[in-house]
């Protein structure tokens, strides 16, 4: 009966006014393909890379070969042979630290030489994981893009561009927007790069402060905070000013109401776990894109989370 109270609409994601916001799969691993292509996903807008190099398979001591590589990243592609497909590189540090790329010492890590940062601090590890993207991407009917985390600045965007040219991959090259300072001055991210991802989890950290691993911290991991939505809007006009896409794929766009909230905002795709997507679907079906634009301003003038969704879902009409 769950089918039946979601409709047994699959198609693309759109407002009720056709306004489309394609929906998107995250996903850790070629184990992750197969629900996302039953739950319709248009592509993969979030492939996390970091279980080849931290997952149950990998040794940890050193990276895995460009032949591994390819082979996963082709088994993804081969699953979407008309989508996009989003490639993260590898975000090591912090929560998931690797040996072979992070300080041992550093007394903030999340603060600290993760992501892209530590990925320049060892460019042959980048470059090998672009080379296998770019040989896994060889053949593929898929739309293959790749894209950065943790960036804070034009300069370090300009670097990974650099590093995916070098590689010899065609792939376009996008940053994440997960740090205040990128969403601030996304259009100079945007004169090195060619999309915006926003990384709402490590947008909410970093925006208030708050350690997204410390429990008592949690009610700052709310993407309600209209703080965060602020940051959204930045990005997406950016975006727009610029003629680009600015998608999400943090936790904010698994929930029905915030995603239509965010297609308000102006971003341009959303990417979610699988589980999601028949009820992000239905419920961007049942207003039109003005509704949406509505319920995000009524968002954005609340000062806090809980009645910024109270003020969304009233906008909505319930
Ligand atoms: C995020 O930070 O929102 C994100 C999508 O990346 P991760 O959760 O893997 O850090
Ligand atoms: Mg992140």
């Amino acid at each position: 009966e769950r089918r039946a109270a979601l409709g047994e609409a699959r198609g693309p994601g759109a407002t009720a006014d056709g306004h489309k916001v394609p929906l998107l799969a995250n996903i850790g691993g070629p184990g992750d393909v197969a629900a996302a292509v039953e739950a319709g996903a248009e592509g993969v807008g979030l492939f996390r890379t970091e279980f080849l190099f931290l997952g149950d398979g990998a040794d940890g001591s050193e990276p895995p070969s460009v032949a591994e590589q390819t082979e996963a990243y082709r088994h993804v592609l081969a699953a979407f042979p008309d989508g996009r497909v989003v490639v993260r590189v590898l975000d090591a540090g912090a929560d998931k630290p690797l040996s072979y790329l992070n300080p041992a010492d550093e007394p903030n890590p999340a603060l600290g030489v993760r992501g892209l940062r530590a990925l320049l601090a060892h460019r042959e590890v980048l470059l090998d994981q672009l080379r296998a993207l770019g040989r896994a991407a060889e053949g593929q009917s898929a739309y293959l893009e790749v894209m950065a985390p943790m960036v804070a600045g034009p300069g370090e965007a300009r670097e990974f561009a650099e590093a995916c040219r070098e590689a010899g991959l065609s792939a376009r090259a996008g940053v994440m927007v997960e740090v205040p300072s990128a969403a601030l001055r996304a259009r100079a991210l945007l004169q090195e790069v060619e999309f915006l991802s926003l990384g709402t989890n490590d947008l909410a950290q970093y925006t208030f402060a708050a350690d997204r691993q410390v429990g008592a911290l949690s009610r700052w991991q709310d993407p309600w905070q209209p703080a965060l939505l602020d940051l959204v809007a930045l990005s997406a006009e950016a975006a727009k000013a610029e003629g680009r896409s600015c998608g999400v794929c943090g936790e904010a766009a698994s929930d029905p109401v915030l995603a239509c909230v965010l297609a308000g905002l102006g971003v341009t795709s959303l990417s979610m776990g699988a589980a999601s997507i028949p009820y992000v679907r239905a419920r961007l079906a049942r207003h039109t894109l003005a509704e949406c634009e509505r319920a995000a301003s009524a968002a954005r003038a609340a000062d806090d989370a809980e009645s910024a969704r109270a003020a969304a879902v009233a906008a909505l009409g319930g």
